[in-house]
Formats: structure tokens, C-alpha cells, sequence
């Protein structure tokens, strides 16, 4: 840390604004001078917790000692308290999704460029280890030539029953954890997406997508399904990587999981009995014939992102997630919707 700590304050203390004073707490960058919710109940809880609670967001935007204001609320209020916070005079740190379209954030980065204050976002999905194991599979090139990637997360719960549930509020699985998948794949696969195809689920009826299928075609061919699910009693990994001389899966937040690669030439299969028929292209490999390989395990560590903001604040270093990144992965998410309205595979980015 370089100089004096920066005041940081949380608009919005439920569960994710209440994480952020934990994680904040092992950061000397910033001190946390309080939190503002419109809730008397997580007020009282702040208090508890030994945090000042503002009366009002008026009198936090007030207070001269906060350099940056946190928001941490439902989406659909993160513009407009965003850009108050803006206003004021603070840089601001804003939770995914962003906002509730591109239209919102272009208004944002507008008054954050007028001001002359940082804007970023919480991306730090970017930093979770299973992500970083997949970059460094594809780094190692250890698969080959990487043609298609899967990633998914799926639960059973359903949605939790607050302001997810309701479109009002932004709610829906598109935007609340298709954003994290979507802002990390684009590291994956670089280049243009040229064609954006989205089923959106609604299995036990809410008003707001329950989960989607997202199929992506890039400039050069590639291929990836993007897939989050809330009704799944099985799950399907976490990731598929499917490379041109192997495969790698990663099944959980664990990192339960391996790679497995061509081993020596086999020649032609012989057929096996397969259900009511033969087959040669589904027989499996010989012991020979292929090698397993334990994952190349990477630890992230999300203090890297709070640190950025920090050095960010003091103009030593550009933020890490950039608002050009994040507008990208909101037009995609609108493309997406479309798709789903439509029917249609929509084209998003022209091929370089
Ligand atoms: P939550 O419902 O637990 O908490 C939101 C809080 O904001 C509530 O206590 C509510 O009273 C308060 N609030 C609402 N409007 C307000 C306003 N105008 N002023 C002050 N307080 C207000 O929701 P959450 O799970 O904490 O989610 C909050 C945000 O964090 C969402 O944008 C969500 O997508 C994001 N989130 C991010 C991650 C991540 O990993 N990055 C994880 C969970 C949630």
C-alpha cells in the first residue's frame, strides 16, 4: 500500500455489501467508514457488527472522508446511485451486473469520465480458481488447439425468493451469473462473436429467467455453450475443454477434475457392442492411448481486484475490469435476449 488508506463506504449492507466489509477488512488500502441501507433491520445489524450506519445516503455522499462509495443493492438502483455517488465528488466501486442495459452504463461512464472519478466493477468472478486453471490449461496449450469450451454453473434451489425473482429489479439468471461466465469467457476465446443463439428457461414459471442455454460462435469458428441452471438435481462440470488432442473437466468448486490427452496411436478401434448396435467411433481408447493429467491448480486471490481500485484511486495503475470490458458483456447479454425473443441466432460483432 502506497499512502494514506481510502475511505470506503457501502451503500446497500444485505449479503453481498456485508462481504465486501469482511473481505475490506483484510485490505489496508481502504478503511471502511460505514454503510447506508434503506433497511432499519440491516442498519441495526451494521451497528451491531460495530459499523456506523449513516442516517440517510444524503449524509454518506456528505461525509468528506469517503473516497469511495461501494454499491452493493439490487440492479436496477445501481445506475442512479452510481452516478449520485459520481456526483458527489467519490469513486465508485459497483457490483455486476453493472446495470440493467448499455443505455444505463454509457449514462454512467459519461458523468464518471466528466467528474474525472473511477469507475469499475466487481468482476471477481474473474479471480476464482477454477477460471484461472482453465486459462493456464489453455496457456500451457496442453489440449492442443482449443475448438469449444463449456461453462455452466447449475443449482437446484431456484432463484432465492427476494428482488432476483422480479424483472423490476433486474432479477433473472442471464444477468445475475451470466454475467461472471460471460465476462471471463471472452479471456478464453479472443477475437469477435459473430453469432449469439439463447434459449432462456422458466421451468417452475417465475417471471424472470430461471436459467439459459447461450451458444456462441467466434470470428475464427470456435465455439462455446454457456449454461446456468437453478432446477438441476444432477449437474453437469463446471467446465469442458475440448481441444484437438485432448479434453479437460472441472466438476466443481473443488477442483475435482483432470485432463486427459492422446496418448500412442492406436490405429483403428475395433467395433464394441454399444445399446442395440455396433461401434468403431465410440469405442474407447486403450490404456496406451491415452494420458491422464492431474489439472494445473491456480489460486486466485480476489484482494488483487480491491488493491487495483486502490492503485486505480491514486493513478498509478488503469482498473483491471474496464468499462469497455463490462459494456461488451452487457450488449452480449442484450444480444442474448434478443435471440430468446426472437427465436433467432443473432449477429453481434462483425468477423476481423
Ligand atoms: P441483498 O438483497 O442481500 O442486499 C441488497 C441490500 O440493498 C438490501 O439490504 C436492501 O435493503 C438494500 N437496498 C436496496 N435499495 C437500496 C438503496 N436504494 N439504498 C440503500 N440500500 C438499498 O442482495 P445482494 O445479494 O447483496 O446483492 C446486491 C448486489 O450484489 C446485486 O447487484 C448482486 O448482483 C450483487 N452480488 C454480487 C455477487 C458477486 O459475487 N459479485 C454476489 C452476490 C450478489
Amino acid at each position: 500500500m502506497t499512502g494514506k488508506a481510502l475511505g470506503l463506504a457501502v451503500v446497500g449492507f444485505g449479503g453481498m455489501g456485508r462481504e465486501h466489509v469482511h473481505k475490506l477488512g483484510g485490505e489496508a488500502d481502504f478503511q471502511v467508514t460505514g454503510v447506508f441501507d434503506l433497511r432499519a433491520e440491516r442498519q441495526d445489524l451494521a451497528r451491531k457488527e460495530g459499523l456506523h450506519a449513516y442516517g440517510s445516503w444524503a449524509a454518506l455522499l456528505a461525509d468528506p472522508r469517503v473516497d469511495v462509495v461501494l454499491v452493493a443493492t439490487p440492479n436496477d438502483s445501481h445506475a442512479t446511485l452510481s452516478i449520485e455517488a459520481l456526483e458527489a465528488g467519490k469513486h465508485v466501486i459497483c457490483e455486476k451486473p453493472v446495470a440493467m442495459n448499455t443505455a444505463e452504463l454509457d449514462a454512467i461512464v459519461a458523468v464518471a469520465t466528466r467528474t474525472g472519478r473511477i469507475f469499475t466493477v466487481h468482476q471477481n468472478r474473474r479471480w476464482d480458481d477454477d477460471y484461472l486453471t482453465v486459462r493456464r490449461i489453455l496457456d500451457d496449450r496442453t489440449l492442443g488447439r482449443v475448438t469449444h469450451i463449456e461453462t455452466r454453473v447449475q443449482g437446484s434451489r431456484g432463484i432465492p425468493g427476494d428482488w432476483r425473482k422480479l424483472a423490476r429489479h433486474g432479477g433473472g439468471m442471464l444477468l445475475d451469473w451470466g454475467v461472471h461466465l460471460l465476462d471471463r469467457l471472452v479471456f478464453l476465446i479472443p477475437g469477435p462473436i459473430v453469432k449469439v443463439y439463447c434459449r432462456l428457461h422458466f421451468p417452475t414459471g417465475e417471471e424472470v429467467d430461471e436459467g439459459f442455454h447461450l451458444f456462441l460462435t467466434f470470428g475464427d469458428g470456435r465455439t462455446a455453450l454457456v449454461e446456468v441452471g437453478t432446477r438441476h438435481f444432477q449437474t453437469l462440470p463446471l467446465w469442458m475443454v475440448l481441444g484437438d488432442r485432448g479434453t479437460a473437466l472441472i466438476h466443481d468448486w473443488n477442483l475435482q477434475g483432470q485432463m486427459v490427452v492422446v496418448g500412442q496411436d492406436e490405429g483403428d478401434a475395433k467395433p464394441i457392442v454399444a445399446g442395440a448396435g455396433l461401434t468403431k467411433t465410440m469405442a474407447p481408447r486403450s490404456e496406451a492411448g491415452e494420458v491422464r493429467i492431474p489439472l494445473p491448480v491456480v489460486k486466485g486471490d480476489v484482494g488483487e481486484f480491491y488493491r487495483n481500485v486502490a492503485a486505480a484511486v491514486r493513478g498509478h495503475e488503469a482498473p483491471l475490469v474496464k468499462n469497455t470490458e463490462v459494456r461488451r458483456i452487457l450488449a452480449l447479454m442484450e444480444a442474448a435476449f434478443e435471440s430468446h425473443r426472437t427465436g433467432e441466432a443473432v449477429t453481434f460483432e462483425a468477423e476481423a
